[in-house]
């Protein structure tokens, strides 16, 4: 069975390694949204294969450190990308969320990578 949570963050970027006059070398922000999603058994018991709750837990610091900021300055975050956000994401959320098997990140409603580790 698979879990899905969905997140939104509010967050700046620019990218740096594209050309100068790409549009995407200037400042600009976007509503970045962040699905986490985790597979296990379903347990008998609960009914549940996991507490949406703890995975809200699980991100809860992470949306800290995204919501809200200049995603440049963030370690690991230097050149932001969906892509490099989606695996730090999955980097710092792995290790306390055994049962992650996606993490996707949409930066429009038509444009969203996902990584599966
Ligand atoms: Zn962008």
């Amino acid at each position: 069975m698979e879990l899905r949570k969905t997140f939104q963050i509010e967050a700046a970027h620019r990218l740096p390694a594209v050309p100068p006059e790409h549009k995407c070398a200037r400042l600009h922000g976007h509503s970045f949204v962040i699905e986490i999603a985790v597979e296990g058994p379903v347990d008998p018991k609960f009914g549940w294969v996991m507490d949406f709750a703890d995975l809200k837990g699980a991100f809860c610091s992470m949306f800290e450190s995204l919501d809200h900021r200049y995603l440049n300055d963030i370690p690991g975050l230097e050149n932001p990308t969906s892509e490099n956000l989606a695996l730090w994401i999955w980097n710092r959320l792995k290790p306390t969320l055994p049962l992650l098997t996606e993490v996707s990140v949409a930066e429009t409603c038509t444009s969203r990578c996902c990584y599966r580790g």
